[in-house]
């Protein structure tokens, strides 16, 4: 008996992306405080008047009923409980919105839960939606949270090989995992080099400080965007684009800053 039960659950989460299944159906990527990165089949979602509305629409943190059965689990129900979807009404915001799903979707594996996860990205949402020019602060943000919570956080304050505090001129190398000194540098092949403002900043989000005050020249946040998403790509093993690269998919859109 218990076991009939179960075949029903609840979860709560947001929609990562969904694509149409078929002459009815929509296969859906979810994200989901119990499942994390979780992929089902929502039956009948292409038909007119069906029952889940809005809620397989991203900017929407819904609870859904699945039903799991021989195969892939099947979204019975959605019921929208808060909805971020003023984000869908500038281009601008709804690609910076749409940003943070695809580095969730493009860093994190499946079936592996992370509640703190799903937090950030919600705050980072309501971040966008208040403040747009300046939200860019917070994809680095996200991007840092994205590697503590993988387990990878950069090495930052010291030299990662040596421990040698560093003043003035330092490397990134992704192989290493962090900040290296000229010396060290000098072993490793793979590296770029970092200036002190961009250190300064990265230890400053790294320490959790407030992304949306922080003030940064567009070179700032390009260069550092860089390095950041080429490290997640190293690590991942799967292309991590940039911000200026997300941007570029969407090429033949009007895009104005
Ligand atoms: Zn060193």
């Amino acid at each position: 008996m218990i076991e009939r039960f179960n075949r029903y659950w609840k979860d709560e989460g947001i929609v990562i992306r969904s694509t149409n299944f078929g002459e009815r159906d929509r296969l859906v990527t979810l994200f989901t405080r119990g499942r994390g990165k979780t992929k089902a089949l929502a039956k009948g979602a292409r038909k007119i008047g069906n029952r889940f509305g809005a809620s397989l629409d991203i900017f929407n943190y819904s609870q859904f009923m699945f039903y799991s059965g021989a195969g892939m689990p099947i979204l019975m129900q959605g019921l929208i409980k808060f909805s971020y979807r003023d984000l869908a009404f500038s281009l601008k915001k709804w690609l910076e919105g749409n940003y943070l799903l695809y580095l969730l979707d493009r860093c994190w594996q499946w079936e592996k839960p992370e509640e703190r996860l799903l937090e950030r990205v919600l705050y980072f949402w309501e971040v966008i939606l208040k403040k747009g020019e300046e939200a860019y602060p917070s994809f680095l943000q996200f991007k840092l949270d994205l590697a503590f919570y993988l387990g990878i956080t950069p090495h930052l304050g010291s030299c990662v090989v040596c421990n040698k505090t560093i003043e003035g001129e330092a490397y990134w190398s992704n192989p290493e995992g962090g900040i290296i000194c000229p010396s060290c540098a000098r072993e490793v092949r793979d590296k770029v080099v970092i200036s002190q403002d961009l250190r300064a900043i990265l230890g400053y989000l790294s320490s959790r400080g407030n992304s949306s005050s922080l003030k940064l020249s567009p070179s700032q946040f390009e260069n550092l965007d860089k390095i950041l998403s080429d490290y997640l790509t190293y690590e991942v093993g799967d292309k991590v684009g940039s911000w200026h690269d997300f941007q570029s998919l969407y090429q033949g859109v009007a895009f104005s800053s």
